[in-house]
């Protein structure tokens, strides 16, 4: 019997449920062709849950999660739960609070351009088409996002806000030695990047980097100051490999090289603590602008089960195999509305079934491949 595979799947609110639908349907497809004993439970979390339970992240979600090996994500939020305190809001009740139980420090986010697809990108034609391949390796759960104190003080005549950044070493240690171990798998490149002509933490940051890397005589090191990164990555992507960056440096920087690749709508990012459990999801947020209209583009959350099988289940040739009918389909020229540029543009539910072909067409080729060379 094939070794259990558990996923806890949480569509949460907005497009979520419409992107997850989509995904589950290239399961169901990868649970058969592979022979997987796949099991998928599904939960709810965020806008949905506290309509139906009360709470942003129900006990009942949790429990689910911590039994599964990974968790599939939709996304959380909307405008109906805007009006709530923000530490009851989705993003913040369920969301930072799951990444935070799980303690997932590192955040892999991938910008992939492939060169015949140059046109998706916002870049010039002569910089898009050599294409790119960037993995952002974010710390998540340390830095300005989490230092105390936080706060906004009115006192007599003075009125003024504190945030603090702390990064201990052991934090900037354990998320180095990740950037460099996927720069192991990929071309032996880091670039870390950090504000250390200025900052304390930035500092601390370059010289544990520095120690880190040590450990790594293979993987080629640089680092950038944060001002002329943004720069560099805009005038030549493809020079990049991996790119180390702490917490609020990261959020900036990953979704620069995400909206070069064309739209939020195809990037996926995985969340992993020290045993590499994971949390999957697309970048982007729950769309209140296309709910319900069969619009969004499904990519990023089949891209974020991609991950999955890569980084939780390591079954490394199924990720490449839904990668590769993704590539296929959009070569093929089907676009969603968001990468349609005003022109024709197929639904979520088409461009899920599209994609599915074309995985069958992977699993075919394979086949193929199998009975010829046996
Ligand atoms: P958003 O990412 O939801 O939308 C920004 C723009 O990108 C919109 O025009 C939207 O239509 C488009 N977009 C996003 N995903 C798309 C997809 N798959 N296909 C096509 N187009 C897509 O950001 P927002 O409007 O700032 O936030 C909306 C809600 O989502 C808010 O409540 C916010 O707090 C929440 N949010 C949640 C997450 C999360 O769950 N991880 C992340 C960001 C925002």
């Amino acid at each position: 019997m094939n070794k259990k595979l558990k996923i806890a799947m949480l569509p949460g609110d907005g497009i979520g449920p419409e992107v997850m639908q989509e995904t589950y349907k290239i399961i169901k497809i990868i649970k058969k062709k592979s022979n997987l004993n796949l099991k998928i439970k599904k939960y709810d979390i965020g806008g949905i849950a506290i309509e139906k339970w009360g709470k942003a992240l129900p006990k009942k979600t949790l429990k689910g999660c911590e039994k599964s090996h990974a968790i599939l994500l939709g996304s959380v939020g909307g405008p109906k739960w805007e009006y709530l305190p923000s530490h009851q809001r989705p993003e913040v009740a369920s969301l930072l609070k799951i990444r935070k139980y799980f303690n997932l420090f590192a955040n892999l986010r991938y910008s992939i351009l492939h060169p015949k697809l140059y046109k998706l990108s916002p870049l010039k034609k002569k910089i898009a088409d050599k294409g790119f391949d960037i993995l952002c390796v974010r710390e998540l759960t340390s830095g300005i996002y989490f230092g105390q104190p936080s706060l906004e003080i009115k006192k007599k005549n003075k009125h003024y806000a504190i945030d603090t950044t702390i990064y201990h070493k052991n934090e900037i240690k354990r998320i180095a030695h990740i950037a460099f171990q996927e720069a192991l798998k990929r071309k032996k490149k880091v670039t870390s990047i950090d504000k250390s002509n200025v900052l304390q933490t930035s500092k601390l940051w370059k010289k544990t980097v520095n120690q880190v890397s040590q450990n790594y005589p293979e993987v080629n090191l640089s680092h950038l100051y944060f001002d002329n990164a943004v720069m560099q990555i805009i005038k030549n992507p493809h020079s990049f490999d991996v790119i180390l960056c702490p917490n609020l440096i990261g959020d900036i920087i990953s979704d620069e090289c995400g909206i070069l690749t064309g739209s939020i709508g195809m990037l996926s990012s995985a969340s992993l603590n020290e045993k590499k459990f994971g949390l999957y999801e697309p970048a982007g947020g729950t769309a209140p602008d296309i709910q319900g209209k069969n619009l969004a583009n499904p990519i990023a959350q089949i891209l974020s089960l991609a991950l999955l099988f890569k980084h939780t289940f390591k079954l490394n040739t199924i990720s490449k195999k839904i990668k590769l009918a993704i590539q296929k389909t959009l070569l093929k020229g089907y676009r969603t509305l968001d990468i349609s540029n005003g022109k024709k543009f197929i639904t979520t539910d088409q461009m899920g079934n599209e994609i599915i072909k074309s995985l069958l067409e992977e699993y075919n080729n394979e086949k193929n491949f199998i009975s010829k060379n046996i």
